[in-house]
């Protein structure tokens, strides 16, 4: 069984569909969504409808459950809060009903799929072998599944010390018997210096995770996000991937 695993696209509609068409043509048995369909970008409607129309399993990030009111958008910077703000005037009530039924947390074919983490699922980043650690000291999972950095990243469980692991865009990445978090980066905001779209493909039968990149054409979601009046930082970022 191959699972597909699209995190992250913030509306940003160029950059899903780039990564659907590559979805395509490997082929997974299913795709799930680690969330924050929405936010930062400026294609929420057309996100949600493309997101709800392939992933067998959705999940809300912090920003869709901003959006929704179920997070304070207070605790976001001003840039965040201004596209929280734009996004919930843009959205139809039936897109805004669609996200408020998703939830930051899930379990799936045995796998534990977080927005966040598995222990914090709306609001913890897994950035460093510490958060890692301790989630896996927190929490019962085998093989985790996190979006919410917008970095790709692998973190494995071996003997009591979390080794992290780059993974290498297009190579894959062997899981083997260790209890793992792995992140596939973001689809819409990558935050990695690499602003190609990202993506992962986990193989249950082999344990191995592979992330891929892809090229879109970001100055369309660019001239779109000034079109709207969305900050004109959110623009420039998708290009330093940052
Ligand atoms: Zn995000």
């Amino acid at each position: 069984m191959l699972i597909g695993f699209v995190s992250d696209p913030h509306a940003n509609l160029p950059a899903l569909e780039a990564v659907l068409k590559d979805v395509r043509t490997v082929s997974p048995d299913m795709v799930v969504c680690l969330g924050d369909l929405v936010g930062y970008g400026p294609f929420p409607n057309e996100t949600v409808a493309a997101v709800t129309a392939e992933a067998t399993q959705i999940l809300a990030g912090n920003h869709d459950l901003a959006v929704t009111g179920e997070i304070d958008p207070e605790t976001f910077n001003s840039y965040a809060k201004a596209a929280i703000d734009w996004t919930a005037s843009a959205l139809t009530p039936d897109n805004t009903a669609l996200l408020r039924g998703f939830e930051p947390t899930a379990i799936f074919r045995d796998h534990m799929l977080a927005h966040g983490s598995p222990r914090r699922p709306a609001d913890e980043y897994i950035v460093s072998v510490n958060e890692a650690h301790e989630n896996f000291k927190d929490s019962h999972f085998e093989t985790a599944f996190v979006g919410h950095t917008h970095q790709p990243a692998a973190f494995l469980l071996r003997d009591d010390d979390v080794v992290s692991l780059r993974p290498v865009p297009g190579e894959e990445l062997a899981v083997g018997s260790s209890r793992a978090i792995l992140n596939p980066g973001s689809v819409g905001q990558p935050r990695d210096g690499d602003p190609r779209a990202s993506w992962g493909v986990w193989d249950e039968e082999s344990r191995n995770f592979t992330v891929r990149k892809v090229e879109y054409p970001i100055e369309q979601t660019q001239a779109a996000i000034l079109q709207a009046g969305l900050p004109e930082l959110l623009a420039w970022r998708l290009g330093e991937g940052r």
